[in-house]
């Protein structure tokens, strides 16, 4: 089939639910995907931060390959190995004692949420309800995380939404400490603020939030979903800032591309959960888990992608200040951690993103003005400089 019929019947058959862009992807190994008619771009995207092995990494390829052949699907009323081994790589890993899997980010912040809940009205018989999320968080799209999520333009038209979650400003702890009541059962972050632009809070923010957690009895949910399985340098980005959450929630990053989600607990917040109280079909499936074992395999093996993921995230930062000292009319600042990097410009930026695309670059702009990328760990410093170069010849036909 031709692009043009491919492009005709998307918007035919498919819910209007995106503003996709005018190619259609067939192929990709590593950081390249080819569209249709075989054009190839490097993919500074990543399918937003997920492709963290880039396309088609061989490990997560033949893993999924052998799995396919064995066992495709049972139901969670009975185990399996992989979901096994990959709970036991998660918990070893991190702060955390237990694992719930299921299939998105949006899924895994909604069972935190409930957790959050169940485990002071059941567990510990107190009225403890209140969710406290933050001004420009994304938390997801189901409608306790739409709730949660603190940017009025994904929620037009769904009210009314749930009760018992308020916001308050991100990197603001008097702000947190002056919302925080005897009703609060949770503090829901993500440590960096991925969708809304790549918001980085201050070093000690995260401890102070803690503390404050600690002194009131509230438990601390980090949102890694974005920030997850390396994409700041360290496994989890939590590990930068000194504490632990008491609940932790991954997608994205984790299957390397498969879906899969997972709420991670302590074990005194994960009691809360008993059998019947909560659960999904398709979470832990077999070969959602053995994806998401062999990409952290990879991720994890004697740290070379976390070390790449360093000296690329500062070599980026680098290239990207250069730029920016070229081109000070356009670009206003430059921000990340690891290789989720953010560069704030004085305008629009989705006229950038078709002009990079043109030139075989995918890139993607966030909050109106702000170009975000998150190319898989395994770029390297050619492909940087790649960008890079195409980024200035953009910036000069504007200037
Ligand atoms: C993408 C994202 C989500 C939602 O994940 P889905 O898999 O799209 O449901 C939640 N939180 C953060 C921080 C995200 O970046």
């Amino acid at each position: 089939m031709e692009t043009k019929k491919l492009l005709e019947d998307s918007g035919i058959y498919l819910m209007h639910t995106y503003n996709r862009f005018p190619i259609v992807l067939k192929k990709g190994r590593g950081m390249k995907v080819w569209n249709w008619d075989g054009k190839e771009y490097l993919d500074f995207v990543g399918g937003i931060a997920t492709n963290c092995l880039g396309h088609c990494h061989p490990k997560v390829v033949i893993a999924v390959q052998k799995q396919v052949q064995r066992l495709i699907h049972v139901s969670n009323f009975y185990h399996i190995e992989p979901q096994i081994r990959l709970a036991r790589t998660l918990v070893t890993h991190s702060f955390a004692d237990k694992a719930f899997f299921c299939n998105s980010g949006a899924e895994a912040n909604e069972a935190a949420i409930k957790l959050a809940r169940r485990y002071f009205k059941e567990n510990l018989g107190q009225n403890k309800f209140e969710i406290i999320a933050t001004v420009n968080s994304f938390h997801g799209r189901t409608l306790a995380t739409l709730t949660a999520t603190g940017q009025d333009k994904f929620k037009i038209g769904f009210d009314p939404l749930l009760p018992g979650i308020r916001h308050v400003e991100f990197n603001n702890i008097e702000a947190l400490k002056n919302a925080v009541t005897k009703e609060t059962c949770a503090i829901l972050l993500e440590p960096i603020q991925g969708e809304s632009g790549v918001r980085i809070p201050a070093p000690d923010y995260l401890k102070q939030v803690r503390k404050l957690c600690d002194d009131n009895n509230v438990l601390l949910i980090l949102d890694e979903v974005q920030t997850g399985i390396g994409r700041t340098g360290k496994l989890f980005s939590y590990e930068h800032s000194g504490i632990t959450p008491d609940i932790m929630t991954l997608a994205k990053g984790l299957g390397g591309g498969v879906p899969i989600g997972a709420m991670l607990a302590t074990d005194k917040v994960a009691e809360a959960f008993q059998p019947g109280t909560h659960g999904t079909t398709f979470g832990g499936n077999p070969l959602a888990c053995i994806a998401a074992l062999a990409t952290l395999e990879v991720v994890l093996e004697d740290g070379f992608v976390l070390d790449q993921c360093k000296r690329m995230g500062k070599y980026f930062k680098k290239r990207l200040e250069e730029l920016k000292k070229d081109f000070p009319e356009i670009i206003m600042e430059i921000r990340g951690m690891g290789l989720l990097i953010g560069m704030e410009l004085v305008r629009d930026c989705a006229p950038i993103v078709t002009a990079c695309m043109e030139r075989g670059m995918l890139i993607n702009c966030t909050s109106g003005n702000v170009l975000r990328f998150m190319p898989p760990l395994i770029v390297t410093e050619k492909e940087i400089d790649s960008l890079v170069d195409v980024l200035e010849q953009v910036f000069d036909t504007l200037s």
